[in-house]
């Protein structure tokens, strides 16, 4: 048996083994790198391990947690800030450690955010794929100026605040909501607070920066979209649940959203992340998303850049040498 803790990496993308095999710290640790998601079946492959490291689509609910604890697992280490993947009451009861990455680069996601919504309003999908036929025809490229328009930031945290900054930076003119404003923060970089009502009246394009709570769930749905300008432009880069999907459609067919960025989808479980071009899309509404020229979709990527990488990589080692139960776990290691 190795004499390094082993850690048993669930889900592993060919970018993960790269940044966590680079980051300091990293030759302390047995990686165990598995292509398979967690979930109460795939558990007993971490047998031994030491810790598990997850993603957002592992399954960490009770049975799963069940298993890895009869497999020796002391510690769940989390490569991603959210946790509702993992059932935390029976971690505890189960002496099993949860540790995340709560914040990593949100000036990764901010300009996702901003490269979205320049490559939508300028059709940049459409022409790269125009020109690569040899065609070079402009017709139906017709963008907007962004100088002079008006963006509605819902949500002013950590990416919100840095998208609304990019965005002032074009000229723009910049509306915000929270319910915890900054004002001060405001009043420093010309964006003015609104109510909600106003902010979707007044806007031509919608950028979302909240979390997934109750209170946030459908924010943009059929009676909050009918506020909204005609040709308004939505981008979301949060979390799919913000919008109703269903509506959103609607609206795109009526012609009265012109444009649709999105990072992050309702359902995209089992989905983003995956290479399923050999398989049939099973889900009709994306299908149908799919399917406007206006709408264009990236699967939850915003978060991926070398800098992001390498501080999740970095968080994560930093968690399991610190957190971790057993007392051999990475003592006297520098990290
Ligand atoms: P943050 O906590 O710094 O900011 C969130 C802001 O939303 C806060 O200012 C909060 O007051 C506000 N808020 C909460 N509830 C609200 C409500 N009901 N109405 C209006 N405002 C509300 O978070 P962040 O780091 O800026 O991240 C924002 C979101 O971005 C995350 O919750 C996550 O869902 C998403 N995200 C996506 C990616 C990606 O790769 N696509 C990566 C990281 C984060």
């Amino acid at each position: 048996m190795s004499a390094k803790p082993t850690v048993a990496v669930f889900d592993t993308k060919p970018y993960d083994r790269e940044y966590l095999t680079k980051s300091p710290g990293s030759e302390a640790i047995e990686w165990l790198f598995l292509e398979v998601r967690l979930d109460a079946r795939t558990a007993r492959a971490a047998e031994n391990a030491l810790a598990v490291c997850i993603f957002v689509n592992d399954d960490c609910q009770r049975d799963t947690l069940q298993q890895l604890a009869r497999a020796g697992v002391k510690h769940v280490a989390l490569r991603c800030a959210g946790f509702n993947n993992v059932d935390l009451k029976a971690a505890r009861e189960l002496g099993i450690t949860v540790s995340r990455v709560p914040s990593y680069s949100p000036h990764a996601v901010a300009e996702h955010t901003i490269a979205l919504i320049l490559a939508l309003n300028r059709k940049i999908h459409r022409a790269f794929n125009r020109v690569r036929e040899l065609n070079f025809s402009l017709s139906g490229l017709v963008g907007f100026d962004m100088h002079g328009k008006t963006v509605g930031v819902v949500g002013t945290g950590k990416i919100g605040r840095i998208a609304a900054e990019i965005l002032h930076g074009f000229g723009m003119k910049v509306l915000a909501y929270d319910v915890y404003p900054d004002p001060a923060w405001a009043a420093a970089r010309c964006v003015e607070y609104v109510d909600l009502e106003t902010l979707f009246r007044e806007s031509d394009i919608v950028s979302l920066h909240t979390p997934l709570t109750k209170e946030t769930e459908h924010l943009i749905r059929a009676e909050t979209l009918a506020l909204m300008k005609p040709g308004v432009v939505i981008v979301n880069v949060s979390r799919g649940g913000l919008i109703d999907t269903a509506a959103l459609i609607e609206s795109l067919k009526t012609g009265h959203v012109s444009g649709v960025a999105l990072d992050v989808y309702e359902e995209e479980e089992g989905v983003f992340f995956e290479d399923l071009s050999g398989t049939l899309l099973q889900d009709d509404v994306l299908a149908r998303l799919l399917t406007f020229p206006n709408v264009l979709i990236t699967a939850h990527q915003a978060f991926l850049t070398e800098e992001a990488l390498g501080e999740i990589s970095r968080v994560t080692i930093e968690n399991l040498r610190r957190i971790s139960v057993q007392e051999a776990f990475l003592e006297g290691t520098q990290v």
